[in-house]
């Protein structure tokens, strides 16, 4: 296996666009997905996403983001200078009224290979969770150990979640307000069982624009709320705050994920990631 970057976006990295160079007026199919697509393979080239002879398991939930992100990684395949292979997969956790069919009725029309597997955690849930708790921590964490040792059973090395910007900037902020960390979640990571490589091509992708071409595309979206569940309130007070940031200052997202790829340890207070103690005048 090759471990060097890959440019498959098939532009120059100095041709690289900020999203300032987007006018997010009203957009055509086609030019949104050239943007997804320049965003998804900036943040590959950039992370070392994907490699010679990857597998790619591709986590497809029934939303917008990861459709999207399928169909952005099917059209990097084929253009790419390297070879990859995509396996598409979706986890069944028999929530009531989950329309089994309309995943695999997709998938076949895209002619990707694919596997649904069927797990239910929703009993696991609602066993464990007291009525009227939030139910989606032990929900995840339940499927991505699933999702962990399915990935294991296929021989894919590298995960790859639908996770874009807004989310990252989200979980930034909830980290911040609520634990007290300056942490989010990574483009690229190690899995938990250090086994595979969690990968978000989407990360320097925009949340309006994927809703945009989504809407645009008519995917088959399957709700996330068939348990019954809320989704998380205080993810959706900070997405409200980023949200009026954005309406008062347009730019501002962009600027917040420019900073997390711009640290400067010396200028913040972790004296784990900077010795403060040495510091002294020569
Ligand atoms: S909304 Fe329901 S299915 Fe979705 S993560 Fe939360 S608990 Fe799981």
């Amino acid at each position: 296996m090759i471990n060097t970057p890959v440019n498959i976006s098939g532009l120059s990295q100095s041709a690289s666009k900020t999203a300032g160079d987007f006018p997010q007026k009203k957009q055509s199919e086609k030019s949104l997905f050239k943007r997804l697509k320049h965003k998804a393979g900036e943040a590959i080239l950039k992370y070392s996403m994907i490699e010679d002879g990857d597998r790619v398991m591709v986590c497809l939930s029934g939303g917008k983001d990861s459709y999207a992100m399928l169909e952005i990684l099917m059209a990097l395949q084929k253009k790419a200078p390297v070879s990859f292979e995509l396996i598409a997969i979706n986890l069944d956790q028999k929530q009531p009224g989950f329309p089994e069919q309309v995943l695999p009725e997709y998938l076949d029309g895209l002619g990707v290979e694919y596997h649904i597997i069927e797990q239910d955690t929703y009993s696991i849930v609602k066993d464990k969770i007291p009525e009227g708790k939030t139910t989606c921590g032990l929900c995840s964490r339940l499927r991505r150990g699933i999702l962990y040792s399915f990935a294991e059973k296929i021989g894919a090395n590298k995960i790859a979640l639908g996770h874009h910007q807004d989310d990252i900037i989200e979980t930034f902020f909830l980290n911040m307000f609520f634990n007290g960390q300056l942490k989010t979640m990574p483009p690229k990571l190690l899995s938990d069982n250090h086994k595979h490589v969690v990968i978000r091509p989407l990360a320097l992708c925009k949340e309006n624009d994927i809703e945009a071409y989504a809407q645009i595309k008519k995917y088959p979206i399957i709700p996330c709320n068939l348990c019954g569940s809320q989704e998380n309130m205080q993810r959706k007070v900070v997405k409200r705050m980023i949200r009026q940031w954005e309406q008062e200052k347009p730019g501002r997202s962009d600027l917040i994920m420019r900073s997390l790829q711009n640290v400067v340890p010396s200028h913040l207070a972790d004296s784990e990631l900077f010795d403060f103690k040495k510091l002294q005048i020569e």
